[in-house]
């Protein structure tokens, strides 16, 4: 809570609001929060014991509820969903397998082929997702709800992602624009489009010149702690861009530091809302995303991490330690995972899948399921638990970027839309060992029995006890 947290105040972002997050004493997002910041002239009108005495207030109502995406700061704009996902993304490497990559993306040609006849069977078990599709909380920019904020990337169509490269005053690059670029792509490109069954065209524009920022590498690290210092990173290296490269059609901006400025350890995304996009040529980004030295550990399952805040998944980590919710089945969870492919619910929350792949309160019925990495199909079973709670089993298999996966079979996990990010909000519910015929486990009050398989399908019960 915020008794021990440690505020990070952004004093540029505009005349009026200012948005940042507490950190713990570990450096670590505590959660998302708000201050009116007034202005100097503004300022002097006010005692100190006035502004606490505000500032106490409004922070009480920030952390009583959900609702500080509906905040209003009292100027007539609307405070949407705002946030800086910053030291929740510096990320430790634990793995061993980095360097997982394009190589074992699926040939897209058969991927395109397949989406041709790619509807699922009809079920004669009664289906009604809407029971299973639970609320987006208004108190972050990213989360396991229906629908993700507006603000947010698209996932579906063409998304045009226009990447720039910056060097600072006191680093030159060691690598060329084509070098960097050539650690996201094809890659990127290539996850996406499997991941999303061919629905999802992301499209990497290159800028390819080294733009000279301004200040020391230190200076754009210091603002990767705050919204507006992230924001004015970006910005500037936009500005840099801008004569030289036609912004029209950015759906988001990715923004390359010199992989030798070590004082840029990580690359976090930067979440904004409409009044504070960033603009240029007549066109408004409220999505972007910075690079850091560990990019070149992580290569572009970096950038598809990232992408996946930009269009409002959480992460699945831990803040609180080094470990994850969900490994190794989604890369919003370990970024270099052996199976990071997106699970069931968070293609679903992107409109990746169909209602009717989801079978939702299918209770007492044998539901015959195909891996997640395969198009078509019925693609997981759910039944809605208490409050914001939905249990969710889905199968995987050692095929498309999941080709490292040891053990297969079924994954059984819980959302809880209640829980904020990096605490959970989605949990495996067993350890990282896909359940088997014979074996079955219980998650808040439904137990999940896997009846049988075969190398495409994996047979489940689900019943309540
Ligand atoms: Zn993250």
């Amino acid at each position: 809570m915020v008794s021990h947290g440690r505020p990070l105040v952004d004093h540029e972002v505009g005349p009026i609001l200012s948005v940042g997050r507490l950190t713990n004493e570990a450096g670590l997002a505590e959660r998302p929060w708000a201050i009116l910041w007034f202005t100097n002239e503004v300022e002097c009108l006010m005692s100190r014991i006035e502004i606490s005495l505000f500032l106490l207030v409004w922070l009480m109502a920030a952390c009583d509820g959900e609702t500080l995406g509906q905040t209003d700061p009292g100027d007539g704009a609307s405070l949407d969903v705002i946030a800086v996902d910053t030291a929740v993304d510096a990320h430790v490497p634990t793995d061993s397998n980095a360097s997982r990559d394009a190589q074992s993306a699926p040939d897209m040609n058969s991927v395109q082929d397949a989406l041709l006849d790619s509807r699922s069977p009809d079920s004669a078990i009664g289906n009604h997702p809407d029971g299973c599709r639970i609320g987006f909380s208004g108190g972050s920019a990213v989360g396991v709800g229906f629908p993700t904020p507006n603000a947010r990337l698209q996932s579906i169509g063409v998304v045009r992602a226009t990447i720039l490269f910056a060097e600072f005053a006191d680093v030159t690059s060691d690598r060329t624009p084509e070098e960097v670029f050539q650690l996201l792509s094809p890659g990127a490109e290539a996850f996406f489009t499997a991941n999303s069954y061919g629905r999802m065209d992301l499209i990497l524009d290159p800028h390819l010149v080294w733009l000279p920022l301004q200040e020391n590498a230190a200076h754009y690290a210091a603002g990767l702690t705050s919204f507006a210092g992230h924001r004015a990173f970006m910005d500037e290296a936009v500005r840099a861009a801008d004569p030289a490269f036609d912004f029209s059609s950015t759906d988001v901006v990715v923004v390359m530091a010199a992989p030798n400025a070590q004082d840029i350890g990580y690359g976090p995304t930067w979440m904004g809302i409409p009044e504070y996009a960033l603009v240029a040529d007549g066109r408004a980004f409220t999505n972007g995303v910075t690079s850091g030295a560990d990019l070149l550990f992580w290569g572009s399952q970096w950038l598809n991490h990232e992408l996946g805040h930009s269009m409002g998944l959480p992460d699945l980590y831990s803040f609180d330690g080094p470990d994850g919710f969900t490994r190794p089945f989604s890369v919003m969870d370990l970024i270099n995972s052996s199976a990071p492919e997106f699970l069931a619910w968070e293609r679903w929350q992107l409109g990746w899948l169909d209602d009717d792949q989801i079978i939702c309160d299918g209770l007492d019925s044998e539901i015959q399921l195909t891996p997640i990495e395969s198009i078509g199909g019925l693609k997981a079973a759910m039944v809605r638990s208490a409050g914001a709670r939905v249990v969710v089993v889905e199968s995987r298999r050692a095929i498309g970027y999941d080709i490292g996966l040891q053990d297969t079979g079924v994954v059984v996990s819980l959302v809880d839309g209640a829980l904020p990010t990096g605490r959970g909000i989605i949990e495996v519910m067993h350890d990282r060992i896909p359940l088997t015929p014979g074996q079955s486990v219980v998650v808040d009050g439904v137990r999940v029995e896997i009846v049988s398989r075969t190398s495409m399908t994996d047979t489940v019960v689900l019943t309540r006890p």
